[in-house]
C-alpha cells in the first residue's frame, strides 16, 4: 500500500514524474488535471463547467473538484494505493482527502514536494505550450497560474510539513535523474517500489 501526493508549481514535471513512479510502485497516478483535460476535450458536462476556468489559469471549484476525487479514489484499482498528482491544491481539498482517507481508515504515506525555480518552470511551460498547442500556456495564463499557487496551494506545503510528510526533491534536471532522487527519498522513508 503506497499513498502518495506529488505537489509542485506548475512546469516542475509532477505528470511526467508521476506516470514513472505510479508504474514503479504499482499504483495508479490519479492527475485531477489530466480528468479535467480529458472531459474538455470530450465536451462531457463537466468539460463545459471547466473549460474557460483552465483556459484562465484559475482553479476549478472545491465542490466539482473533490467530487471527482471521491469517485475516482473509490474505484477497486485505488485500494492498493495511489499517486495523486495535482490535488489537493487547496485547504478544502486537504479537508476533504483527510475525510476520504479516515472513512477507509487509511493515511497518507508521504507527500512528495517537486522545488523548481520559477523562471525555470515557466520557460518550460512555453516550450511545452508552442510544442502542444495547450490553451491553458499562454504567458499570461502561465503568471496567473504561478500566482495562483502561490496563494492557493503552497500553504499546503506547511499543513503537511506539521505531520511530518513532506520529502523535498529537486525537480530540475534530467527526467532519469529527478525519478532517481524521488525514489531514493521515498526509500528512506522505508517505501520500497513494487
Ligand atoms: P494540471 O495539469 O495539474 O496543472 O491542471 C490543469 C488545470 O486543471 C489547473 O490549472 C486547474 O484549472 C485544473 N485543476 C487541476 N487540478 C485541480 C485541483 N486539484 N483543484 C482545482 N483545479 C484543478
Amino acid at each position: 500500500m503506497t499513498r502518495l501526493l506529488l505537489v509542485g508549481p506548475p512546469g516542475a514535471g509532477k505528470g511526467t514524474q508521476a506516470a514513472i513512479l505510479a508504474e514503479t510502485f504499482g499504483v495508479p497516478a490519479i492527475s485531477t488535471g489530466d480528468i479535467f483535460r480529458s472531459n474538455v476535450a470530450n465536451e462531457t458536462l463537466l468539460g463545459l463547467q471547466v473549460k474557460a476556468i483552465m483556459e484562465a489559469g484559475e482553479y476549478v471549484p472545491d465542490a466539482l473538484t473533490n467530487e471527482i476525487v471521491a469517485d475516482r479514489l473509490s474505484q477497486a484499482d485505488a485500494r492498493v494505493g495511489f499517486l495523486l498528482d495535482g490535488y489537493p491544491r487547496t485547504i478544502d481539498q486537504v479537508n476533504e482527502l483527510d475525510r476520504i482517507l479516515a472513512t477507509d481508515n487509511t493515511a497518507l504515506d508521504v507527500v512528495v514536494l517537486l522545488e523548481a525555480d520559477t523562471d525555470v518552470v515557466v520557460a518550460r511551460l512555453l516550450k511545452r505550450a508552442n510544442e502542444q498547442g495547450r490553451a491553458d500556456d499562454t504567458e499570461e495564463v502561465i503568471r496567473n497560474r504561478m500566482d495562483v499557487y502561490a496563494e492557493q496551494t503552497s500553504p499546503l506545503i506547511d499543513v503537511y510539513d506539521k505531520r511530518h510528510l513532506v520529502v523535498r526533491v529537486d525537480g530540475l534536471g534530467a527526467v532519469a535523474d529527478v525519478t532517481a532522487r524521488i525514489v531514493d527519498a521515498l526509500a528512506a522513508r522505508g517505501l520500497a517500489s513494487a
